[in-house]
């Protein structure tokens, strides 16, 4: 039997969710409400459209020879992959099996049993860090911080190559001395392998107002260079490679 799973949208050459050239695999559904989100159009768990396991690795080993050539694979994000972990980790084990290399990016809110079977075979997992003070996280994303700390931990004890990637948004999650805390948590971490730095923008915007939904950054502005600079500085401190769109 083929699970179903609830896809919002498929990328076939994706470059920045993961090494190489990547199949990225949108799922439909999230339950946090990041202020700074620009796929809105995925939190509604039960939109988009219905794939059959069977039906998305057909799809995904149409790309197989651009992911070998590329060190690529597929990169499985959203919305929040782990929300459909048990439909994931059926097409999971099929790509292993055809050697294809499984990157999932994830807030790491979700936890049970299929959620740590998926990272278990997993060869990567971006975690996105959206703060690292709870009560910022929280107003942040509406939830809390502590499942993405544990996930992080969970990742360490397993020696799961790990990139964890921050949004720097001005005036939300530009708070300097979190950053440096964060930065000086990660090096405990020598799973994490890079620290991916992501200057807000405002791409999504306009998703917000299609969706009737109150998007609160319109008067944001993108972060200046030198704002970049001095958050990218502070990671480095980590001991951990950063890469940011400076
Ligand atoms: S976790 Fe990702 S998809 Fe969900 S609200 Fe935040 S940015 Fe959007």
């Amino acid at each position: 039997m083929s699970l179903v799973g609830r896809i919002h949208s498929l990328e076939s050459f994706g470059t920045v969710d993961g090494p190489g050239i990547r199949f990225v695999v949108f799922l439909q559904g999230c339950t946090l409400r990041c202020q700074f989100c620009h796929n809105p159009d995925t939190w509604e768990a039960h939109k988009g459209t219905e794939y059959t396991s069977e039906q998305l690795i057909q799809e995904i080993i149409k790309y197989k020879s651009y992911m070998d050539f590329s060190g690529g694979g597929v990169t499985f994000t959203g919305g929040e992959p782990m929300l459909q972990a048990e439909f994931l980790l059926e097409v999971a084990k099929k790509l292993k099996e055809l050697n294809i290399s499984i990157a999932i990016d994830t807030s790491g809110y979700v936890w049970n049993e299929a959620v740590k079977e998926l990272i278990d075979i997993s060869d990567i997992v971006l975690l996105d860090i959206k703060n690292y003070d709870p009560r910022v996280y929280e107003t942040v994303t509406g939830v809390e911080l502590a499942p993405t700390l544990r996930l992080l931990e969970y990742l360490r004890l397993n020696h799961i190559n790990t990139w964890v990637r921050y949004v720097l948004v001005p005036g939300l999650t530009d708070n300097l001395d979190s950053i440096r805390k964060l930065s000086d948590h990660l090096k405990n971490y020598p799973n994490v392998s890079k620290i991916e730095l992501l200057g807000f923008h405002k791409m999504g915007e306009f998703k917000w107002k299609e969706l009737g939904l109150d998007y609160k950054l319109s008067d944001t502005k993108e972060p200046a260079k030198e704002l970049l600079s001095e958050v990218k500085a502070l990671f480095e401190q980590s001991g951990i490679v950063v890469s940011a769109n400076v």
